[in-house]
Protein backbone atom coordinates (compact mmCIF):
# COMPACT_ATOMS: atom_id res chain seq x y z
CA UNK A 1 0.00 0.00 0.00
CA UNK A 2 1.60 3.39 -0.95
CA UNK A 3 2.73 5.61 1.95
CA UNK A 4 0.08 8.19 2.00
CA UNK A 5 0.93 12.37 3.85
CA UNK A 6 -1.80 14.65 4.96
CA UNK A 7 -1.71 18.27 6.71
CA UNK A 8 0.29 17.13 9.65
CA UNK A 9 2.67 15.45 7.96
CA UNK A 10 4.45 18.27 6.37
CA UNK A 11 5.82 21.68 7.60
CA UNK A 12 5.74 24.63 5.15
CA UNK A 13 8.26 25.75 7.32
CA UNK A 14 10.99 23.96 4.69
CA UNK A 15 10.15 26.60 2.49
CA UNK A 16 9.98 29.47 4.54
CA UNK A 17 13.53 30.83 3.75
CA UNK A 18 13.77 29.90 -0.05
CA UNK A 19 12.54 30.72 -2.99
CA UNK A 20 10.16 28.84 -5.84
CA UNK A 21 11.48 29.17 -9.28
CA UNK A 22 8.65 28.09 -11.34
CA UNK A 23 9.69 27.38 -15.41
CA UNK A 24 6.79 27.78 -17.01
CA UNK A 25 3.44 29.21 -16.77
CA UNK A 26 0.94 26.56 -18.49
CA UNK A 27 -1.16 24.30 -17.13
CA UNK A 28 0.66 23.34 -14.12
CA UNK A 29 2.97 26.62 -14.18
CA UNK A 30 -0.21 28.97 -13.33
CA UNK A 31 -1.23 27.08 -10.48
CA UNK A 32 1.66 25.80 -8.87
CA UNK A 33 2.87 29.60 -9.08
CA UNK A 34 -0.58 30.96 -7.70
CA UNK A 35 -1.32 28.51 -5.14
CA UNK A 36 2.65 28.19 -3.55
CA UNK A 37 2.24 32.34 -3.52
CA UNK A 38 -0.64 31.92 -1.76
CA UNK A 39 0.51 29.55 1.09
CA UNK A 40 2.90 32.08 1.69
CA UNK A 41 6.35 31.13 -0.36
CA UNK A 42 8.39 33.52 -2.22
CA UNK A 43 7.73 32.56 -5.80
CA UNK A 44 9.30 33.91 -9.21
CA UNK A 45 8.49 32.59 -12.47
CA UNK A 46 10.59 31.95 -15.37
CA UNK A 47 9.72 32.16 -19.08
CA UNK A 48 11.41 32.75 -22.21
CA UNK A 49 11.69 35.33 -24.60
CA UNK A 50 8.62 36.60 -25.88
CA UNK A 51 6.32 34.38 -23.79
CA UNK A 52 2.45 35.45 -24.26
CA UNK A 53 2.14 34.04 -20.68
CA UNK A 54 4.03 36.89 -19.47
CA UNK A 55 1.58 39.48 -19.21
CA UNK A 56 -0.60 36.80 -16.98
CA UNK A 57 1.45 35.76 -14.58
CA UNK A 58 2.56 39.61 -14.04
CA UNK A 59 -1.30 40.62 -13.75
CA UNK A 60 -1.36 37.90 -10.96
CA UNK A 61 1.46 39.90 -9.17
CA UNK A 62 3.66 37.56 -9.71
CA UNK A 63 7.83 38.71 -10.48
CA UNK A 64 8.68 37.32 -14.14
CA UNK A 65 12.25 36.53 -15.29
CA UNK A 66 13.87 35.32 -17.72
CA UNK A 67 14.42 31.29 -16.92
CA UNK A 68 18.13 31.40 -16.60
CA UNK A 69 17.45 34.48 -13.83
CA UNK A 70 14.82 32.35 -12.57
CA UNK A 71 16.65 29.45 -12.25
CA UNK A 72 19.82 31.04 -10.33
CA UNK A 73 17.10 33.01 -7.56
CA UNK A 74 15.14 30.11 -6.93
CA UNK A 75 16.85 27.63 -4.48
CA UNK A 76 14.30 25.15 -5.77
CA UNK A 77 13.12 25.06 -9.23
CA UNK A 78 10.44 23.44 -10.52
CA UNK A 79 9.90 22.19 -14.28
CA UNK A 80 6.81 23.04 -15.97
CA UNK A 81 7.20 23.16 -19.57
CA UNK A 82 6.21 20.42 -22.08
CA UNK A 83 8.23 17.23 -21.32
CA UNK A 84 9.89 17.07 -25.19
CA UNK A 85 11.56 20.78 -24.40
CA UNK A 86 12.76 20.45 -20.36
CA UNK A 87 15.95 18.32 -21.55
CA UNK A 88 17.40 21.38 -23.80
CA UNK A 89 16.15 24.03 -21.85
CA UNK A 90 17.68 22.53 -18.77
CA UNK A 91 21.19 22.29 -20.29
CA UNK A 92 21.43 25.49 -21.54
CA UNK A 93 19.46 27.41 -18.86
CA UNK A 94 19.26 25.34 -15.95
CA UNK A 95 21.75 23.40 -15.10
CA UNK A 96 24.40 26.43 -15.26
CA UNK A 97 22.83 28.23 -12.45
CA UNK A 98 22.05 25.22 -9.88
CA UNK A 99 24.65 25.85 -6.80
CA UNK A 100 25.39 23.25 -3.33
CA UNK A 101 22.36 22.27 -1.89
CA UNK A 102 19.38 23.69 -4.70
CA UNK A 103 16.52 21.38 -5.61
CA UNK A 104 15.75 20.57 -8.79
CA UNK A 105 11.82 19.25 -9.29
CA UNK A 106 9.67 18.04 -11.62
CA UNK A 107 5.90 17.28 -11.76
CA UNK A 108 6.52 14.13 -13.97
CA UNK A 109 9.79 11.89 -14.12
CA UNK A 110 10.44 10.87 -17.76
CA UNK A 111 13.47 13.28 -18.22
CA UNK A 112 14.96 12.43 -15.27
CA UNK A 113 14.23 8.37 -15.41
CA UNK A 114 14.87 7.87 -19.03
CA UNK A 115 18.16 10.14 -18.43
CA UNK A 116 17.35 13.24 -20.85
CA UNK A 117 18.47 15.15 -18.29
CA UNK A 118 21.36 14.49 -15.76
CA UNK A 119 22.01 16.69 -12.61
CA UNK A 120 24.55 16.98 -10.63
CA UNK A 121 25.47 15.04 -7.11
CA UNK A 122 24.45 18.42 -4.88
CA UNK A 123 21.50 19.08 -5.70
CA UNK A 124 18.27 17.03 -4.42
CA UNK A 125 15.83 16.01 -6.76
CA UNK A 126 12.13 15.34 -6.39
CA UNK A 127 8.70 15.06 -7.84
CA UNK A 128 5.68 16.10 -6.80
CA UNK A 129 2.37 15.70 -8.92
CA UNK A 130 -0.90 16.73 -9.13
CA UNK A 131 -2.97 13.77 -10.38
CA UNK A 132 -5.16 16.11 -12.29
CA UNK A 133 -4.46 19.26 -14.92
CA UNK A 134 -3.60 22.43 -13.32
CA UNK A 135 -7.19 24.03 -13.87
CA UNK A 136 -8.29 21.90 -11.09
CA UNK A 137 -5.10 22.06 -9.08
CA UNK A 138 -5.80 25.80 -9.28
CA UNK A 139 -9.38 25.56 -8.71
CA UNK A 140 -9.63 23.14 -6.07
CA UNK A 141 -7.07 25.14 -4.18
CA UNK A 142 -9.53 28.31 -4.04
CA UNK A 143 -12.17 26.78 -2.81
CA UNK A 144 -10.01 25.74 0.33
CA UNK A 145 -9.48 21.84 -0.81
CA UNK A 146 -6.48 20.27 -2.42
CA UNK A 147 -5.79 17.52 -5.28
CA UNK A 148 -4.52 14.17 -4.41
CA UNK A 149 -0.61 14.19 -5.29
CA UNK A 150 2.83 11.89 -5.93
CA UNK A 151 5.81 12.66 -4.37
CA UNK A 152 9.11 11.06 -5.49
CA UNK A 153 12.81 11.81 -4.20
CA UNK A 154 14.71 10.57 -6.46
CA UNK A 155 18.28 11.98 -5.06
CA UNK A 156 18.52 13.60 -1.43
CA UNK A 157 21.73 15.82 -0.84
CA UNK A 158 20.90 17.63 1.70
CA UNK A 159 19.32 15.17 3.80
CA UNK A 160 15.83 17.29 3.48
CA UNK A 161 14.56 16.49 0.00
CA UNK A 162 11.06 14.79 1.62
CA UNK A 163 10.55 17.39 3.82
CA UNK A 164 10.76 20.14 1.34
CA UNK A 165 8.75 17.90 -1.55
CA UNK A 166 6.34 17.50 1.29
CA UNK A 167 6.10 21.00 1.91
CA UNK A 168 5.98 21.68 -1.34
CA UNK A 169 2.77 19.35 -1.42
CA UNK A 170 1.28 21.43 1.12
CA UNK A 171 1.95 24.73 -0.60
CA UNK A 172 0.01 23.72 -3.39
CA UNK A 173 -2.90 22.07 -1.67
CA UNK A 174 -2.07 18.52 -1.87
CA UNK A 175 -1.77 17.08 1.20
CA UNK A 176 -5.40 18.85 1.77
CA UNK A 177 -6.45 15.53 -0.02
CA UNK A 178 -3.66 13.21 0.35
CA UNK A 179 -0.07 12.68 -0.72
CA UNK A 180 1.06 9.39 -1.83
CA UNK A 181 4.40 8.70 -2.09
CA UNK A 182 6.33 6.87 -5.08
CA UNK A 183 9.30 6.62 -7.26
CA UNK A 184 10.16 8.50 -10.34
CA UNK A 185 10.18 5.03 -11.95
CA UNK A 186 7.18 3.99 -10.80
CA UNK A 187 5.46 7.28 -11.89
CA UNK A 188 7.09 7.65 -15.16
CA UNK A 189 6.30 3.54 -16.48
CA UNK A 190 2.58 3.50 -15.09
CA UNK A 191 2.36 6.64 -16.60
CA UNK A 192 3.18 5.70 -19.58
CA UNK A 193 1.34 2.62 -19.74
CA UNK A 194 -1.85 4.02 -18.82
CA UNK A 195 -2.20 6.44 -21.63
CA UNK A 196 -0.63 4.69 -24.20
CA UNK A 197 -2.73 1.10 -23.41
CA UNK A 198 -5.93 2.69 -21.52
CA UNK A 199 -6.72 6.48 -21.11
CA UNK A 200 -5.99 7.90 -24.87
CA UNK A 201 -4.68 4.67 -26.87
CA UNK A 202 -6.85 1.90 -25.76
CA UNK A 203 -10.33 3.87 -25.45
CA UNK A 204 -10.06 5.93 -28.95
CA UNK A 205 -9.66 2.73 -30.66
CA UNK A 206 -11.83 1.16 -28.73
CA UNK A 207 -14.19 4.08 -30.31
CA UNK A 208 -12.93 4.16 -33.62
CA UNK A 209 -13.93 0.22 -33.75
CA UNK A 210 -17.18 0.38 -32.50
CA UNK A 211 -18.19 3.51 -35.08
CA UNK A 212 -16.69 1.79 -37.77
CA UNK A 213 -18.44 -1.58 -37.03
CA UNK A 214 -22.03 0.46 -36.82
CA UNK A 215 -21.39 2.39 -40.07
CA UNK A 216 -20.21 0.04 -42.01
CA UNK A 217 -23.07 -2.43 -40.95
CA UNK A 218 -25.06 0.33 -42.67
CA UNK A 219 -26.26 2.32 -39.37
CA UNK A 220 -25.49 5.71 -39.72
CA UNK A 221 -22.76 7.56 -38.60
CA UNK A 222 -24.54 10.09 -36.10
CA UNK A 223 -26.30 7.79 -34.55
CA UNK A 224 -23.21 5.61 -34.16
CA UNK A 225 -20.82 8.82 -33.24
CA UNK A 226 -23.87 9.38 -30.31
CA UNK A 227 -23.70 5.33 -29.08
CA UNK A 228 -19.79 5.14 -29.07
CA UNK A 229 -18.51 8.35 -28.48
CA UNK A 230 -20.35 11.32 -27.08
CA UNK A 231 -22.02 8.93 -24.32
CA UNK A 232 -18.52 7.28 -23.00
CA UNK A 233 -18.87 10.66 -20.79
CA UNK A 234 -21.57 9.80 -19.03
CA UNK A 235 -19.85 6.29 -18.22
CA UNK A 236 -16.40 7.81 -17.31
CA UNK A 237 -18.03 10.18 -15.03
CA UNK A 238 -20.40 7.08 -13.58
CA UNK A 239 -16.79 4.92 -13.40
CA UNK A 240 -14.84 8.46 -12.18
CA UNK A 241 -17.84 9.20 -9.00
CA UNK A 242 -18.11 5.58 -8.04
CA UNK A 243 -15.68 2.55 -9.26
CA UNK A 244 -17.06 0.29 -11.85
CA UNK A 245 -19.65 -0.65 -9.84
CA UNK A 246 -21.28 2.57 -9.30
CA UNK A 247 -21.38 2.67 -13.45
CA UNK A 248 -22.83 -1.05 -13.31
CA UNK A 249 -25.22 0.07 -10.22
CA UNK A 250 -26.50 3.57 -12.40
CA UNK A 251 -27.17 1.92 -15.87
CA UNK A 252 -30.14 -0.21 -17.04
CA UNK A 253 -29.51 -4.09 -16.24
CA UNK A 254 -30.27 -4.85 -19.40
CA UNK A 255 -26.88 -2.45 -20.10
CA UNK A 256 -25.28 -4.19 -17.19
CA UNK A 257 -25.72 -7.92 -18.17
CA UNK A 258 -25.02 -7.18 -22.20
CA UNK A 259 -21.84 -5.40 -20.80
CA UNK A 260 -20.41 -8.07 -18.00
CA UNK A 261 -21.31 -10.61 -20.39
CA UNK A 262 -20.07 -9.58 -23.58
CA UNK A 263 -17.43 -6.81 -22.68
CA UNK A 264 -14.43 -9.53 -21.50
CA UNK A 265 -15.08 -11.26 -24.96
CA UNK A 266 -13.86 -7.62 -26.82
CA UNK A 267 -10.89 -7.45 -24.18
CA UNK A 268 -9.28 -10.71 -23.37
CA UNK A 269 -6.47 -12.63 -22.50
CA UNK A 270 -4.77 -12.00 -25.99
CA UNK A 271 -5.41 -7.67 -25.42
CA UNK A 272 -4.35 -8.43 -21.47
CA UNK A 273 -0.96 -9.87 -23.23
CA UNK A 274 -0.78 -7.25 -26.00
CA UNK A 275 -1.05 -4.60 -22.83
CA UNK A 276 2.00 -6.45 -21.72
CA UNK A 277 4.25 -6.01 -24.64
CA UNK A 278 2.87 -2.81 -24.18
CA UNK A 279 4.50 -2.14 -20.57
CA UNK A 280 7.71 -4.07 -21.49
CA UNK A 281 8.25 -1.52 -24.58
CA UNK A 282 7.63 1.33 -21.37
CA UNK A 283 10.45 -0.60 -18.86
CA UNK A 284 13.20 -1.20 -21.79
CA UNK A 285 13.02 2.36 -23.08
CA UNK A 286 12.11 1.22 -26.51
CA UNK A 287 9.36 3.74 -26.13
CA UNK A 288 10.98 6.53 -24.59
CA UNK A 289 13.61 6.21 -27.23
CA UNK A 290 11.00 6.34 -30.04
CA UNK A 291 9.58 9.34 -28.79
CA UNK A 292 12.93 11.22 -28.51
CA UNK A 293 14.28 10.15 -31.52
CA UNK A 294 10.45 11.66 -33.61
CA UNK A 295 10.85 14.48 -31.91
CA UNK A 296 14.46 14.67 -33.13
CA UNK A 297 13.18 14.78 -36.44
CA UNK A 298 10.52 17.12 -36.31
CA UNK A 299 7.62 14.61 -35.23
CA UNK A 300 6.72 13.64 -38.96
CA UNK A 301 5.36 10.01 -37.69
CA UNK A 302 2.97 12.32 -34.98
CA UNK A 303 1.92 14.68 -37.70
CA UNK A 304 1.12 12.09 -40.18
CA UNK A 305 -1.06 10.15 -37.56
CA UNK A 306 -3.03 13.72 -36.43
CA UNK A 307 -3.81 14.03 -39.99
CA UNK A 308 -5.05 10.44 -40.58
CA UNK A 309 -7.52 10.77 -37.61
CA UNK A 310 -8.14 14.20 -38.51
CA UNK A 311 -9.64 12.45 -42.05
CA UNK A 312 -11.51 9.67 -40.31
CA UNK A 313 -15.56 9.70 -40.81
CA UNK A 314 -15.71 10.02 -36.85
CA UNK A 315 -13.96 13.46 -36.44
CA UNK A 316 -16.12 14.51 -39.47
CA UNK A 317 -19.54 13.83 -37.98
CA UNK A 318 -18.57 14.32 -34.82
CA UNK A 319 -17.61 18.41 -35.86
CA UNK A 320 -20.75 18.80 -37.31
CA UNK A 321 -22.87 16.94 -33.69
CA UNK A 322 -20.59 19.25 -31.87
CA UNK A 323 -21.64 22.54 -33.23
CA UNK A 324 -25.17 21.38 -33.13
CA UNK A 325 -24.43 21.27 -28.86
CA UNK A 326 -23.70 24.40 -28.39
CA UNK A 327 -23.59 24.28 -24.53
CA UNK A 328 -20.13 22.59 -24.97
CA UNK A 329 -18.47 25.75 -26.17
CA UNK A 330 -19.65 27.34 -23.24
CA UNK A 331 -18.46 24.69 -20.75
CA UNK A 332 -14.93 24.41 -22.69
CA UNK A 333 -14.86 28.32 -21.86
CA UNK A 334 -16.33 28.32 -18.36
CA UNK A 335 -13.05 25.77 -17.26
CA UNK A 336 -10.81 27.60 -19.32
CA UNK A 337 -11.48 30.49 -17.01
CA UNK A 338 -11.20 28.94 -14.10
P1 LIG B 1 2.20 23.28 -20.70
O1 LIG B 1 2.20 22.79 -22.10
O2 LIG B 1 0.93 23.84 -20.16
O3 LIG B 1 3.38 24.38 -20.54
C1 LIG B 1 3.28 25.57 -21.15
C2 LIG B 1 4.38 26.47 -20.64
O4 LIG B 1 5.66 25.99 -21.10
C3 LIG B 1 4.23 27.88 -21.16
O5 LIG B 1 4.63 28.81 -20.17
C4 LIG B 1 5.19 27.92 -22.33
O6 LIG B 1 5.74 29.16 -22.56
C5 LIG B 1 6.30 27.01 -21.84
N1 LIG B 1 7.06 26.43 -22.95
C6 LIG B 1 6.57 25.67 -23.96
N2 LIG B 1 7.54 25.31 -24.80
C7 LIG B 1 8.67 25.86 -24.32
C8 LIG B 1 10.01 25.85 -24.77
N3 LIG B 1 10.38 25.17 -25.86
N4 LIG B 1 10.91 26.55 -24.05
C9 LIG B 1 10.56 27.23 -22.94
N5 LIG B 1 9.30 27.26 -22.47
C10 LIG B 1 8.37 26.59 -23.16
O7 LIG B 1 2.79 22.14 -19.76
P2 LIG B 1 2.01 21.29 -18.64
O8 LIG B 1 1.68 22.18 -17.50
O9 LIG B 1 0.95 20.47 -19.26
O10 LIG B 1 3.17 20.28 -18.19
C11 LIG B 1 4.25 20.69 -17.39
C12 LIG B 1 4.79 19.48 -16.63
O11 LIG B 1 3.78 19.01 -15.76
C13 LIG B 1 5.16 18.31 -17.54
O12 LIG B 1 6.28 17.67 -16.97
C14 LIG B 1 3.94 17.41 -17.45
O13 LIG B 1 4.24 16.05 -17.68
C15 LIG B 1 3.55 17.63 -16.00
N6 LIG B 1 2.15 17.33 -15.66
C16 LIG B 1 1.15 17.86 -16.43
C17 LIG B 1 -0.17 17.62 -16.09
C18 LIG B 1 -1.29 18.22 -16.87
O14 LIG B 1 -2.42 17.88 -16.59
N7 LIG B 1 -1.07 19.10 -17.82
C19 LIG B 1 -0.52 16.77 -14.92
C20 LIG B 1 0.60 16.37 -14.13
C21 LIG B 1 1.88 16.62 -14.53
P3 LIG B 1 5.07 30.21 -23.59
O15 LIG B 1 4.07 30.96 -22.79
O16 LIG B 1 6.25 31.02 -23.98
O17 LIG B 1 4.50 29.41 -24.73
MG1 LIG C 1 -0.25 11.07 -18.08
MG1 LIG D 1 -27.16 3.33 -25.34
Amino acid sequence: EAKTYYNDDADLKYLSDKTVAIIGYGSQGHAHALNLKESGVDVVVGLRKGSSSREEAQNEGLEVLSTAEAAKKGDIVMVLIPDQFQAEVYKNEIQPHLSDGNVLAFAHGFNIHFGQIEPPSNVDIFMVAPKSPGHLVRRVYTKGSGVPCLIAIEQDYTGTAKNTALAYAKGLGGTRAGVLETTFEEETETDLFGEQAVLCGGVSELVKQGFEVLTEAGYQPEIAYFECLHELKLIVDLMYEGGIEGMYYSVSDTAEYGGLTRGPRIIDEVTKKRMEAILSEVQDSTFADEWIEENKNGIPKLKALRSDLDNHKIEKVGKQLRSMMNWLEEDKTAEAAE
